[in-house]
């Protein structure tokens, strides 16, 4: 990955790589591969090479982007954790991964240090100033040489990323340089994207795969400028926007709620927005549509997972044909089918059946977990995605849920993404989710979790039912209501069902 991103960054040398959208501080291009080699020569000078681990505990700015492909320039792997994770969580994932070296930022030192304690790990380096450990800064000056090192593409792990434990304990995914090159090349030959005017906001985490190959990796290798923000804050990301004039977004759905619903975005002039382009859980086409209407701008989707690198299907900017209902089409060099997931046949165009895809950016295995590897990887290459989904005659994909969330209600299946979107349409639903609970006959029902608009306190659990069961088939009512102030997302902004199921 590194000598991929080098021969495509010589032409960009004073063009500002990273800009930290908080102080404004800018890395450019040639800044970036100098701070990379540097701290590669001195990571080689502590023994850190070929088969060692380095954690990276960070939330997103330009020093992120120099560790990360430094560790990779000495031919180590990079873990990146969850900025949001307790010392716990960060000591596991560290275990796990056999990381011997942790950076991070002054602001999460404590938990990394109770973590690298935890864990074992050599050293704790802070990417800005923290008092008893060495910095960045203080590694960059060595005088040490960029150590030589040949990576095999194909068989060295260059990242370890989790998925994003919406489903159950987060996986170790196994991803080699081939795989993130090969996504990085894919997706560029879908979208074309033109350096020189292409200015995108980096408010997904780099710890989390959209954010890591599809803003940081991408964005660099093709020498577009990226700003960015350490956590989404409405207010911040509009003020960012618009200080910036940025043009491209990459979102969650969750930020097209907020752009879509909040009062604070009318007070900021958001008109050099192009393209929002939103993956890693659905996104609803009235949402969709709400959002462009506000912001004028053009709204795009796409889908993957942790183990494909993670992008196999998006809807190209160039295509205001293709429906929001659809994640769009297949990555150029991947190929997929949806069959039924018990005996792997195909189905035909409209009907539902598993995703099953296989491609040069699809993971080598999960870590330590030769048993979920091979029910996720089949011999012939095949990743079982455990999503379903639909393919319309034109190739454009359509997901409809995770083949394990499906309701089961009296024989019948239904997809919670469905209803949530629906009451996502109610003009004073702010925000809802959808799980499957049993009944008092044992049956499985959906239950909708509501967050009220600001204001809208009278409305009531039988308004809500009554609005889904007006729009919807019998066998896919809402039939419990619960009010909550807030539903629990993960960081990569998943509803976390999980977490609604075992309240
Ligand atoms: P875990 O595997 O640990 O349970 P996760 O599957 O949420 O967590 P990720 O790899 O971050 O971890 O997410 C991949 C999943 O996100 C996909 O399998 C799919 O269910 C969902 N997803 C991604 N993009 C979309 C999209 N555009 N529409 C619907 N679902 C999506
Ligand atoms: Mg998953």
């Amino acid at each position: 990955l590194p000598d991929y991103l080098y021969a495509n960054i010589r032409d960009h040398a004073d063009k500002p790589a990273l800009i930290d959208g908080v102080t404004g501080r800018a890395l450019t291009f040639a800044e970036l591969a100098g701070q990379v080699d540097r701290l590669a020569a001195a990571l080689a000078e502590l023994g850190i090479g070929r088969g060692d681990v380095v954690g990276l505990f960070s939330p997103n700015t330009p020093a992120y982007a120099v560790v990360f492909h430094g560790v990779l320039r000495a031919g180590a792997t990079v873990t990146t954790v969850n900025a949001l994770y307790t010392a716990d969580e960060v000591a596991t994932q560290l275990i796990d991964a056999k990381a011997r070296l942790l950076f991070t930022v002054s602001a999460l030192v404590e938990r990394a240090d109770a973590a690298a304690q935890a864990a074992g790990v050599e050293e704790v380096l802070v990417l800005d100033r923290a008092e008893g450990h060495r910095a960045l800064a203080d590694l960059l000056a060595t005088t040490a040489p960029v150590p030589e090192v040949r990576v095999d593409p194909v068989e060295d792990i260059a990242v370890l990323p989790y998925s994003s434990g919406t489903t159950g304990r987060a996986k170790g995914v196994m991803l080699t340089h081939r795989n993130l090159v090969a996504n990085i090349v894919q997706s560029q030959a879908l979208m074309s994207l033109d350096p020189a005017r292409t200015r995108v906001l980096a408010v997904l985490p780099f710890f989390h795969i959209y954010g890591m190959t599809v803003v940081m990796n991408h964005l660099l290798a093709i020498g577009a400028t990226v700003v960015t923000l350490p956590r989404f804050e409405l207010a911040q990301f509009c003020a960012t926007v618009a200080a910036h004039r940025i043009n491209r977004i990459y979102i969650a759905p969750p930020i097209a709620v907020a752009l879509a619903k909040h009062p604070v975005v009318d007070e900021y002039d958001l008109s050099s927005v192009e393209v929002l382009f939103s993956g890693a859980a659905p996104l609803d086409a009235e949402l969709a549509a709400a959002v462009r209407a506000r912001l004028g701008c053009a709204v795009r989707q796409g889908y993957g997972m942790t183990e494909m690198s993670p992008v196999s299907h998006a809807i190209p900017d160039d295509r205001d044909d293709i429906s929001l209902d659809t994640v769009g089409l297949t990555l150029p060099n991947m190929e997929c089918k949806i069959v039924d997931p018990v005996t792997g046949a195909e189905v035909g165009v409209g009907e539902r059946g598993e995703l099953w895809c296989r491609g040069p950016n699809v993971m080598k295995g999960y870590l330590n977990n030769p048993e979920a590897t091979s029910a996720t990887l089949d011999a012939e290459g095949f990743l079982h995605t455990g999503d379903v989904a639909t393919v319309d005659e034109n190739g454009c994909v359509s997901i409809v849920d995770r083949v394990k969330e499906l309701i089961k209600y009296k024989g019948y299946q239904v997809p919670p993404a469905e209803l949530e979107a629906l009451l996502l349409t109610h003009p004073r639903i702010a925000d809802a989710a959808v799980v499957g609970v049993r009944d008092g006959d044992g049956e499985e029902v959906p239950k909708a979790f509501v967050v009220r608009q600001a204001g809208a306190t009278d409305l009531d659990a039988a308004a809500v039912m009554s609005f889904v069961a007006e729009r919807v088939a019998p066998h896919k009512k809402v039939r419990v209501v619960e009010f909550v102030d807030a539903i629990p997302k993960s960081a990569s902004g998943k509803i976390l069902r999980k977490d609604l199921r075992a309240r």
